[in-house]
């Protein structure tokens, strides 16, 4: 039998975005007992598609089958061939018509426009502060987004005069020379730094002279309690990696003999009729040769690709991550009553938001006194349930397995936002969280159709060819289509606020209620 973690929903690329499936609630599966072989030694001669799947099998082949979070990791920001890191092949551009997908900032200005005059009413709501102000971008693709934001904030002097440095946080260093030929112009030279084990790059920006730091890591940007940090995170929590687990029914000559099950006296009616069961972690591990697609339970959309080369596989026994992750939360430990249960875990996405809170509000062992700042975070996920069977994978717009061709093929996941609010509400005493709300909530409360309206008198003023009006026209609706599988409905935004006892809701959130 196979997990319903291999067999992905279909959904069309509508949008060629990076866009989820329809959102999951904790789905149930058939038990999986793929066991995994090592692969036999001729296999060495075989040829695979990328030199990292030539690494992770050789990897995998001397530990075992990994962690589905290793596998993430490695395909998107590994050294060798990493989706991000790597080399890919020259002048491959993951975003855009001619990359893989495309995000909302690419789509239209507006967007990040948008973003630019949220954190100008933050920063007007937190009584104009007039230094110490930093904006960070995490994961800043090719720094349109950045733009966007910076050319409008340009407009709000005293804004612009309290901010002491932008920090872009990007793993990819082809993507960093990206983003600074943008914002700061092709003829600018990076300066490179080390701090602590991390190298940083400046440059200053071609708006106003700001300056511009460059860190692979957050962990390179010490925080300070007397900053105010403006953060946003933009498709970034989609990339980072995430564990699956699956709830299994121990078979009867695995049912822990305890006292209460051994003596019918002490047990409970419920105890004797309840089998025993364990999370068991999903791993990765390569395809056994003659493996089929009907194996696999490839998607119809995938079948004419090749059978990929790694597989998910249910573990055979408890790992460490099994053991700790699934009782990490009372969340999580709730699914435990749900026969065959399914979730994912993004450890590293509990780090960021902890990190962004503490930032923000300060944390118990270092408070702040006055918390600032905010985090918006924009993503695709449930607004209210757990991730579950959501991994992807996407090249050139089409959806692909995401075990295949690893290091070339984009790989997403559904974004947990109710885990962002606990870990960041855990992490700082300080800090309020607002949303998810709807993308299209979210830009209509900030004015969109507005913004559109001056891009109309200016198509009205006959600037623009006749194409060019309509591309703008269809560009910004699109971010606001409401759909089931519009960008407006299936991407959320949340944020990460100064404590307050929910008194000010800040605007594009009103009237939501805290999860
Ligand atoms: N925000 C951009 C790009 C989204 S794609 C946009 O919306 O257009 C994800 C971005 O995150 C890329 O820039 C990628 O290089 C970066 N990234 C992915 N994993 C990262 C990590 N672990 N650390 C830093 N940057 C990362």
């Amino acid at each position: 039998m196979r997990s319903n973690l291999l067999r992905t929903a279909q959904c069309g690329l509508r949008y060629l975005s990076r866009r989820p499936l329809l959102s999951h609630g904790p789905k149930v599966a058939h038990q999986c007992y793929r066991g995994f072989a090592a692969t036999p030694a001729t296999r060495e001669e075989k040829q695979w598609s990328t030199p990292l799947a030539k690494h992770l099998s050789e990897a995998i082949n001397t530990t075992g089958p990994i962690p589905l979070a290793t596998y993430m990791r490695m395909c998107l920001t590994g050294d060798i061939d990493g989706y991000y890191t790597g080399a890919m092949e020259a002048g491959h551009d993951q975003f855009g018509r001619k990359g893989d997908f495309v995000t909302s900032p690419e789509i239209s200005q507006i967007f990040g426009e948008l973003i630019g005059v949220w954190f100008v009413a933050e920063w007007m709501s937190q009584g104009r502060p007039k230094q110490g102000v930093e904006l960070i971008e995490i994961g800043p693709g090719r720094g349109t987004l950045m733009d966007d934001i910076l050319r409008t904030i340009r407009n709000f002097k005293g804004m612009t005069s309290s901010i002491e440095t932008i920090y872009m946080v990007e793993a990819s260093s082809e993507l960093r020379t990206v983003q600074k030929n943008l914002l700061c112009g092709e003829d600018a030279e990076m300066t490179e730094y080390i701090r602590g084990w991390h190298s940083i790059y400046k440059c200053t920006s071609k708006y106003n002279g700001l300056r511009i730091v460059w860190a692979d890591s957050l962990k390179a940007i010490p925080p300070e309690s007397n900053k105010t940090p403006f953060i946003v995170a933009h498709e970034f929590f989609d990339a980072l990696p995430i564990h699956a687990f699956q709830l299994v029914d121990l078979p009867p000559t695995q049912q822990p003999t305890t006292p209460e099950s051994s003596n019918n006296k002490t047990s409970s009616p419920d105890s004797a009729a309840t089998p025993k069961r364990e999370w068991r972690e999903m791993l990765v591990s390569p395809t056994p040769e003659g493996t089929t697609h009907a194996d696999l339970g490839t998607p119809q959309a995938e079948r004419h690709d090749p059978v990929p080369e790694f597989q998910l596989t249910l573990s055979s026994s408890v790992t460490r991550h099994a053991q700790y992750l699934p009782e990490s939360s009372p969340r999580y430990r709730a699914l435990k009553s749900i026969p065959n249960a399914l979730f994912e875990v993004c450890p590293d996405s509990s780090i960021y938001a902890s990190d962004f809170a503490t930032r923000i509000g300060g944390s118990s062992t270092t408070p702040k006194s006055r918390p600032s700042g905010a985090a918006l975070i924009i993503d695709y996920g449930p607004a209210d349930t757990i991730p579950a069977n959501s991994l992807r994978g996407i090249r050139q717009h089409r959806r692909v397995s995401p075990f295949a061709a690893p290091g070339q093929v984009d790989l997403s996941a559904d974004v947990d936002f109710g885990a962002i609010v606990e870990a960041a509400t855990i992490a700082s005493p300080g800090v309020e969280c607002h949303g998810p709300v709807d993308q299209a909530y979210f830009l209509e409360a900030m004015g969109v159709q507005q913004r559109a309206e001056m891009f109309w008198r200016k198509l009205e003023a006959g600037l623009y060819a006749d194409n060019k009006k309509k591309e703008i026209e269809s560009s910004w609706r699109r971010l606001v289509d409401r759909g089931p599988n519009g960008m407006g409905k299936i991407y959320k935004v949340l944020t990460i606020l100064p404590e307050n006892e929910g008194r000010r809701r800040p605007v594009g959130f009103g009237g939501d209620v805290n999860p």
